[in-house]
């Protein structure tokens, strides 16, 4: 049996710092639980535009497609503001996603207790939530044509498509009953039925998938404006939401927001099953390249630890192992362990990246 392999790709600012911290924890797998990784590391973004002038190199995409699974760091920074668009270093990741088809964006918001002050919204409405927003990532109106500013008459006219094709929604639908099936057996699916064809169609079929393949989870519809006023009015009586690409970028924001800090954020971007029946995957913490604090040991790397719990859970079937390491991040937080972004009063003295990844650690030793 070879083992399951990783492709590291940390990228640019705090990107490498805070995969420092998930690649002791990765050993810690390997070391304690008899859960070895083949890793592999290489760039993306700025650390491979100075590298090889590209943002993502074709040997590097390669890889990414041949391994279980992709964990990013973040990439971009002021240093590349000046890039031409097509070597941004946003460029290499929007690559990654494409090549791979990686068309379900998974993006938990669950509030640890020990965070749950840091919400905007009351504790109690917050306390305890813990729900999944999948988001269509590959197509809608991002990416339909026709697009453009075009000349009509005497005036310019900007133009988006919002197009979505039956297998579009159905894949993406059939990922997000799966996910369900895993958790409380609730989905949402949010569209604007009202005022959209589109939306019409993402309806009927999301429907249609449940009632031939999943009728045993409890399917509901809502338009998407409501199922917004209801994420931010009483979000736990959500459990899994589906959406399309619009509409899941705003949601999937605002739901973050509803747990406090981006440092605590991570996501799932998956695709088609590969031979070995294990989806494409890209694993990455929401939050970007943070220029303003590289380099200074104040990252929290709990977004990228958690992204790398998410890999535990969906690629590598090992949900136990998952839950072990996020009720290791929930003790460190309650053990009052902060990074800066997390600390509330002001003479407290905040952990850096590297001790608070040595809590987690300390935290998974605890848990044998
Ligand atoms: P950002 O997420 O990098 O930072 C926003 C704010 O949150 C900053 O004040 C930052 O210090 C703080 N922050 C973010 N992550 C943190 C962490 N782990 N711990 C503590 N504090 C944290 O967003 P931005 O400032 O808008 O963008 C910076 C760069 O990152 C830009 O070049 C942008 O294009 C890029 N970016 C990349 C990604 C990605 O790689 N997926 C996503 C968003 C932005």
């Amino acid at each position: 049996m070879t083992n399951p392999s990783l492709l590291i790709l940390a990228g640019d600012g705090i990107g490498p710092e805070v995969m420092a911290e998930v690649r002791k924890i990765i050993d810690w797998f390997g070391a304690n639980r008899g859960l070895s990784f083949d890793v592999s590391e290489d760039l993306v973004g700025g650390a491979a535009y100075d590298a090889h002038g590209t943002p993502l190199t074709d040997a590097t995409m390669e890889k990414a497609q041949e391994v279980d699974a992709v964990l990013l760091g973040a990439v971009g920074g002021p240093k590349y503001d000046v890039l031409d668009f097509a070597v941004k270093p946003e460029r290499g990741l929007l690559r990654l996603r494409k090549e791979m088809d990686l068309y379900s964006n998974l993006r938990p918001a669950q509030c640890f207790d020990a965070l749950a002050d840091f919400s905007s919204l009351k504790k109690d409405i917050v306390a305890g939530l813990d729900i999944m927003i999948v988001r269509e990532l590959t197509s809608g109106v991002y990416f339909g044509e026709p697009r453009g500013v075009f000349k009509e008459g005497n005036e310019r006219v900007g133009v988006n498509t919002q197009r979505y094709t039956e297998s579009e929604i159905a894949r993406v639908a059939r990922s997000a009953f799966e996910l369900a099936k895993r958790r409380n057996n609730k989905l949402c699916s949010m569209e604007k039925a009202n005022v959209m064809e589109s939306g019409i169609l993402w309806r009927d079929v999301v429907q249609e998938v449940h009632d031939a393949e999943y009728p045993d989870v409890e399917l509901s519809h809502m338009y998407a404006d409501a199922g917004a006023m209801q994420l931010v009015r009483a979000p736990k009586q959500f459990d899994v939401i589906v959406t399309d690409n619009l509409f899941g970028d705003l949601l999937s924001d605002a739901a973050a927001m509803l747990t406090g800090s981006l440092g605590m954020l991570p996501s799932a971007s998956l695709g088609a099953p590969m031979a070995n029946d294990r989806p494409k995957a890209l694993y990455e913490p929401v939050h970007g390249s943070a220029p303003d604090i590289a380099g200074q040991g104040k990252a929290n790397p709990c977004a990228c630890i958690l992204s790398f719990a998410m890999a535990l859970r969906y690629s590598f079937d090992k949900g136990d192992e998952a839950d072990r390491l996020e009720a290791a991040v929930n003790k460190v937080l309650a053990d009052g362990v902060r990074t800066a972004d997390l600390m509330q009063a002001e003479n407290a003295v905040p952990a850096t990246t590297s001790e608070m990844g040595d809590a987690v650690l300390a935290a998974l030793d605890a848990s044998l």
